[in-house]
């Protein structure tokens, strides 16, 4: 078993209809590269930048945030690294630096509805400026893209790209010889409102990254970390697939790229509901990368959606459940 997943790792994404699928990797911490480039993914989908700023009590400048980013996509050799700016609030709170006041408490009673993401880089456009900077010393060296977590309007994507313009043209000023265009600004789908918004935040983003364990939590109002209500938070709710759902298709319309870098993305038993979706990138922990490619590999992108189709006919999260569980391919 753990010979033919290896063996996996040099054979291409593609379904048995010959459809290519994007398989990339997140990344959390510098030192899962090693296992990344082991994986078998391509690139990397969702880099996590909260690393940076955990463990240490001033903001790192620009020049530490250069080097860090620099050094995965480095690490990839020309493979994309999609950089996602930093996601402060929620449950990431990363409390040295809230004490010292280097950014105001995202706390609140709710700060799962508070300050966090973009709310809080369109609020501090120093840390925000100084990272989206770094990022584009970074692109430089290989492609990437830049990601934007927590979006709700159009407006934050609006502001968001007038600050990344202006980083840009300081850089180019100080003689970097900048892509042109720059790599593409794209947002995490991760609430119903954004889901629900797709087509009016299509027109100002270049990709979506659809974040299935915020857009969960935030759906079906359960939280992600552990609570008496656990039992119901379910990214196959069908309130989760159909906002998923909605979305995929307002940026297939839109011609515009679309990725899932959810939990959900990284089991094998839901890659037919997500190529069936119309899903061709997924980003996931690089531990699962080889079994997500051999369920590509073993399936009809005909058959995927047919068996979308069904489930998306489903009231009954237990129902969608056990539909998947039964879901098998069928030799061509
Ligand atoms: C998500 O919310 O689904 C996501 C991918 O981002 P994170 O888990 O970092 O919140
Ligand atoms: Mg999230």
């Amino acid at each position: 078993e753990k010979q033919r997943l290896a063996k996996l790792r040099r054979l291409p994404a593609v379904t048995k209809d010959g459809e290519t699928v994007e398989l990339q990797a997140n990344l959390e911490l510098p030192m899962e590269l090693p296992m990344i480039a082991q994986s078998g993914a391509v690139g990397i989908g969702l880099l996590r930048t909260e690393f940076l700023f955990m463990n240490r009590d001033d903001v790192p400048d620009e020049d530490v945030q250069a080097e860090a980013y620099a050094q995965v996509v480095d690490a990839m050799q020309g493979d994309p690294v999609t950089i996602r700016v930093l996601d402060w609030g929620g449950e990431k709170q990363i409390e040295s630096l809230v004490s010292r006041g280097l950014v105001p408490g995202a706390g609140g009673d709710n700060p799962a509805l508070g300050v966090r993401g973009i709310r809080l880089l369109l609020k501090e456009t120093d840390l925000f400026e100084t990272q989206l900077a770094a990022i584009l010393r970074a692109a430089l060296r290989g492609p990437v893209r830049v990601l934007l977590p927590m979006v709700t309007t159009p407006a934050e994507v609006r502001e968001a790209r007038d600050l990344y313009d202006r980083v840009a043209r300081r850089l180019r000023r100080r003689g970097l010889d900048l892509p042109d265009p720059l790599p593409p600004l794209g947002i995490m789908i991760e609430t119903p409102g954004a889901a629900l918004a797709a087509d009016s935040l299509a027109l100002e983003a270049d990709f979506f990254a659809i974040g299935t364990n915020d857009l969960a939590m935030y759906t079906l109002a359960v939280d992600r970390a552990e609570t008496g209500a656990s039992h119901l938070y379910d990214p196959l709710h069908p309130a989760v697939l159909r906002l998923m759902q909605f979305a995929t298709e307002a940026a297939l319309r839109m011609r515009m790229p679309v990725s899932v870098c959810g939990e959900i993305a990284g089991d094998p038993r839901l890659t037919p509901l997500l190529l069936g979706l119309g899903i061709r990138s997924l980003s996931m922990t690089s531990g699962a990368v080889p079994r997500v490619k051999q369920a590509v590999r073993s399936v009809a992108i005909d058959d995927c959606a047919r068996f979308a189709r069904a489930v998306m006919e489903q009231s009954d999260p237990a129902r969608i459940a056990s539909l998947i569980a039964e879901f098998k391919a069928r030799a061509v």
